[in-house]
């Protein structure tokens, strides 16, 4: 079995599937507590230097659009304080 933390990955945010396999672990609820599932959130990633690699960002369909900035990111981004790290 992998273990994230071996690939610098922590245990909150990935785990070990199967043998060989490593799985993100996702926000279930954005930063205003609406409920993120397959068609309500748009999940991405932003190229940035500021951590040393790209950031993984869930944007909320709910919020979006709306003048509520509503972003869980992980790693925290230095280039966008607006955006929630997401710690779980
Ligand atoms: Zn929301
Ligand atoms: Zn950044």
């Amino acid at each position: 079995m992998i273990e994230p933390r071996v690939y610098g990955l922590d245990d909150h945010h990935y785990r070990a599937v199967g043998e060989n396999g490593v799985a993100e672990l996702v926000p279930t609820v954005c930063p205003l507590g609406h409920p993120l599932g397959a068609d309500t959130v748009l999940i991405s990633s932003s190229p940035c230097l500021c951590a040393g690699r790209p950031h993984r960002t869930w944007r909320c369909w709910a919020c979006d659009g709306t003048a509520n900035v509503s972003v869980w990111v992980w790693p925290p981004c230095s280039r966008h304080p607006e955006w929630t790290p997401w710690a779980v």
